[in-house]
């Protein structure tokens, strides 16, 4: 049986290389001899059940182009996010999950609703190297948004910002971490230089606690020499 990654909205967010974390999810699942299927979903398309779910990020007016969309998927998303599915959104992708963003010219965008936080845009964007700790150890990524986004006290962020901005650049949160959906703003893309973050999306979405070892040899170095450069 294939793993299924479903990739939503390919064409309309995917930036700064964000399509390159499907890739390195592909790659580390086949090192380890799964079969895997790439579901491209777009705009009018349902969101069939899947493995991992996957949203790359997006410009305002990207997010303009899909955000009625997005909240007809709302339920759907919904569903799947509260169940328990895993789920990985990147910058606009995480945006997207929460109630509205607010550009920085006051334009409201409703969004899907599935978790409860929202965006506001700032004047000044939010650009540049960020590092934060989490529960998988540091992850390091490449950030620029205008959005700041704040979540509800109750719901976990995925890490806490050691260099960068992250959520909003003021509570030092980054990301989100809800059940097995995970929402950062570190583009890069973010997977390939992370590798046990990247291991802990296929661990959840396999619902096993272990994976064989592949040879991480170039990854860590990567990784290692940014968190060096960057803290
Ligand atoms: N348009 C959103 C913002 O500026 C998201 C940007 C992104 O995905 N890089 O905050």
């Amino acid at each position: 049986m294939a793993v299924k990654i479903v990739h939503l909205y390919p064409e309309e967010m995917n930036l700064y290389g964000d399509k390159g974390n499907v890739i390195c999810l592909k790659k580390r699942l086949e090192a380890r001899n799964y079969k895997v299927d790439v579901i491209n979903v777009g705009m009018g398309e349902r969101i069939p059940d899947f493995d991992i779910l996957f949203i790359g990020g997006g410009q305002d007016k990207e997010m303009s182009i899909v955000r009625r969309d997005v909240r007809r998927k709302a339920e759907e998303l919904s569903y799947y996010i509260h169940s328990g599915k895993t789920v990985l959104a990147i910058c606009g992708g995480y945006q997207l999950l929460g109630e509205y963003y607010k550009t920085a010219s006051a334009q409201v965008i409703e969004l899907s609703g599935a978790l409860p936080f929202f965006t506001e845009g700032a004047k000044q964007r939010m650009i540049g190297n960020v590092v934060f700790e989490s529960p998988f150890g540091k992850i390091v990524g490449f950030e620029n948004h205008s959005g700041k986004t704040y979540i509800a006290n109750e719901f976990c962020p995925l890490g806490c910002v050691i260099s960068g901005f992250g959520n909003n650049g003021e509570d030092g949160t980054e990301g989100v971490l809800y059940k097995n959906t995970f929402g950062t703003y570190a583009h890069g893309p973010v997977l390939p230089k992370n590798p046990i973050f990247a291991d802990e999306i296929i661990k959840r979405a396999l619902q096993v606690n272990e994976l064989p070892n592949i040879d991480d040899k170039f990854e860590n170095l990567c990784h290692n020499s940014l968190v060096s450069r960057f803290t």
